[in-house]
């Protein structure tokens, strides 16, 4: 049974894209078939794999838009990786005139999905047709939030969104957990933002905590994920515990 997981949160710069690799590295290292799916017309999880958006074509965009098959957009790297390009950008303009239109990402997982344990699909910093294509093909959503007060007022609007989701298009989709991301143990602020998230949204939220460090900066530039760049480190085992967290079943 394969498992589909969507990172999503409209806020930009959370670390979507980064967990959305270093999670699929983790479970592969565990043994899972993963495959990672970019649906970010800007292309990083594409790029944070050494692949340029502006070279790939065919990609999500043509999967979403013409029905091409996904397999066409598929790359071998550390993890089978299903590639966007700035194009996909106008994917949510064309697919407002379709009819199905927010089920254009579970279509084109069906031909694919029993290959895999888990998909992890990384999403835009929007909740656009393409996150909603995205919300419509889970089984589950896991949520990146920065450590920081603020960080934490759009999880409202995301909830909403899923709500809407599970109504009208996806009634099993579930919150599956909000994972603390960038936590800087050094300042105050950190930690009490960590604390308010656990008591707005207690078990919903991972017991893992990811910690601020430029390694996650420095990996994509390599094209390679933290796991694999820096295989010892605490950045490294974070996901790896946030893996097993997944993997559990508690939760997501
Ligand atoms: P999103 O996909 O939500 O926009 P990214 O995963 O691209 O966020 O992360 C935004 C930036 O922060 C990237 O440059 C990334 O390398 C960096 N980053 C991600 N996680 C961490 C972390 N735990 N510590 C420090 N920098 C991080
Ligand atoms: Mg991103």
């Amino acid at each position: 049974m394969s498992r589909v997981l969507v990172l999503a949160n409209q806020k930009g710069g959370v670390a979507k894209t980064t967990s959305t690799l270093n999670l699929g590295v983790a479970l592969h290292e565990l043994g899972h078939g993963v495959l990672i799916v970019d649906m970010d017309p800007q292309g990083n999880l594409t790029m944070s794999q050494g692949l340029d958006p502006d070279e790939v074509n065919p990609s999500m965009n043509e999967v979403l838009t013409q029905g091409i098959s996904i397999e066409d957009v598929i790359y071998k790297r550390e993890l089978d990786i299903a590639v966007a390009s700035i194009d996909l950008a106008g994917a949510e303009q064309v697919l407002m005139s379709v009819i199905g239109r927010e089920r254009a990402m579970s279509r084109a997982l069906m031909q694919v999905k029993h290959l895999y344990d888990f998909v992890l699909i990384d999403t835009p910093p929007s909740l656009g047709l393409l996150t909603i294509n995205a919300l419509t093909a889970a089984d589950s959503v896991i949520v990146p939030v920065q450590c920081e007060y603020l960080s934490m007022r759009g999880l409202a609007q995301l909830q909403g969104t899923l709500e809407l989701v599970r109504e009208n298009l996806n009634p099993d989709v579930k919150l599956g957990g909000i994972l603390p991301t960038m936590f800087d143990s050094r300042t105050r602020h950190g930690m009490e933002a960590v604390e308010l998230l656990r008591e707005s949204f207690g078990e919903l939220v991972f017991d893992t905590v990811i910690r601020k460090t430029i390694k996650f900066a420095e990996a994509p530039v390599e094209g390679i994920s933290v796991l694999k760049y820096a295989p010892s480190s605490d950045a490294a085992e974070s996901y790896r515990s946030l893996a097993r967290e997944v993997l559990n079943g508690k939760k997501v």
